[in-house]
């Protein structure tokens, strides 16, 4: 019996989900513009393929963060790279 991991910006695989999700729902490029069809068709279908995911509970912890959607995710779940603490500084 294989335990299920929960999704989220913790799990070593976060990373790998983020950018099939992104990609999936083109969020990348465009910001404003997305294929995201306000629900979780995408999140459930990558979830599904990456494999032992709890998805559901996944899910529940998308939507506590203000995740209601493929693309909320995305801006509101995914920490991404630059709200990480380090600063690019360039010494001379
Ligand atoms: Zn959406």
């Amino acid at each position: 019996m294989a335990l299920n991991e929960v999704m989220t910006p913790e799990n070593p695989r976060w990373n790998e989900f983020a950018d099939i999700l992104a990609e999936a729902i083109n969020a990348q490029d465009e910001p404003g513009v997305s294929d995201c069809k306000h629900d979780f068709s995408s999140t459930r279908k990558i979830l599904t393929e990456m494999g032992n995911i709890d998805i559901e509970a996944s899910i529940n912890v998308f939507m506590e963060n203000g995740g209601y959607c493929d693309c909320e995710i995305i801006l509101n779940v995914d920490p991404g790279p630059e709200d990480e603490d380090f600063e690019e500084e360039e010494e001379i």
